[in-house]
């Protein structure tokens, strides 16, 4: 899979456990995504879905098995700095903003890792903050901003250094329905403008099914897939299932 070139991430047998092996989180899972696409992980409580997503993110070191993001494998490099700093874009479902810092100033943060001047992280930031409809709260700080408010800022800050893959876990999972659809719309709206890879986590079927691809997890492993285009259960596991999961 990793020859194709669309294919961005590319993640094979990944295997992770915890409390010394009783807890196997990931247990050989494969999963594939393809550049500019827009993937979600669904699935119940427990199943594997965060370790996954962090593993992708390399804030996990897995067991066993390889990721490869690019055709580069990232779980066999030593320094993951860049990669963490350029490589991707993170939003998490508590948006972690730095209480003391304004909307501007969080959105600046993981631009700190590059070499921009002090002047383009401003202007970068609140770049940023228009482009996610808060072009007028740049100074706020996050106990000034509604729970969406936040959250915008979290993807602007996500895109601060232009990553082509953002990873999302649960970002809705604090907001109430309106501002959860907000929050995804303009997730959708950065994945189809910016041309980024996104991939979301959601244990909510409703969020996780604006995706362009759905991939279900089970006990550590992908489990089925669907498309919004067709309902139909593509892989294989799911094929050998008596009952089809949509
Ligand atoms: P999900 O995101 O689908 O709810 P997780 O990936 O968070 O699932 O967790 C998968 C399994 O791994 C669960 O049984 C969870 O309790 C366990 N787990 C996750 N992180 C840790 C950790 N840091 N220490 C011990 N067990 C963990």
């Amino acid at each position: 899979m990793s020859e194709q070139p669309d294919i961005v991430i590319d993640v094979q047998d990944l295997v992770k456990t915890y409390d010394e092996g009783r807890t196997r989180a990931l247990d050989g899972a494969n999963f594939q995504v393809r550049r500019g696409e827009f993937v979600s992980i669904t699935g119940p409580s427990g199943c594997g879905k965060s370790t996954l997503l962090h593993a992708i993110a390399a804030l996990e070191r897995p067991d066993s098995g390889t990721i490869r993001v690019n055709g580069e494998e990232i779980t066999a490099k030593r320094d993951l700095s860049s990669y963490r700093a350029q490589g991707i874009g993170l939003i998490f479902q508590l948006h972690n903003l730095l209480p003391n810092l304004t909307a501007s100033e969080n959105v600046q943060v993981p631009m700190y890792e590059t070499k921009r001047s002090t002047g383009a992280r401003r202007e970068r930031a609140e770049e940023l903050l228009r482009l996610v409809g808060l072009g007028d709260k740049v100074k706020k700080r996050p106990t000034q901003l509604s729970g969406g408010e936040r959250q915008r800022v979290a993807i602007a800050r996500a895109l601060a250094n232009d990553p082509p893959i953002i990873l999302a876990d649960e970002p809705t999972g604090s907001l109430d329905s309106k501002a959860s659809q907000q929050a995804l719309d303009l997730l959708r709206d950065v994945q189809r403008g910016q041309a980024v890879t996104l991939v979301l986590v959601s244990h909510d079927s409703r969020i996780a099914a604006a995706a362009d691809r759905t991939v279900y997890m089970l006990d550590g492993k992908i489990d089925a897939e669907s498309t919004d285009r067709s309902p139909e259960v593509e892989t294989d596991a799911a094929a050998s299932r008596s009952s089809p999961v949509v």
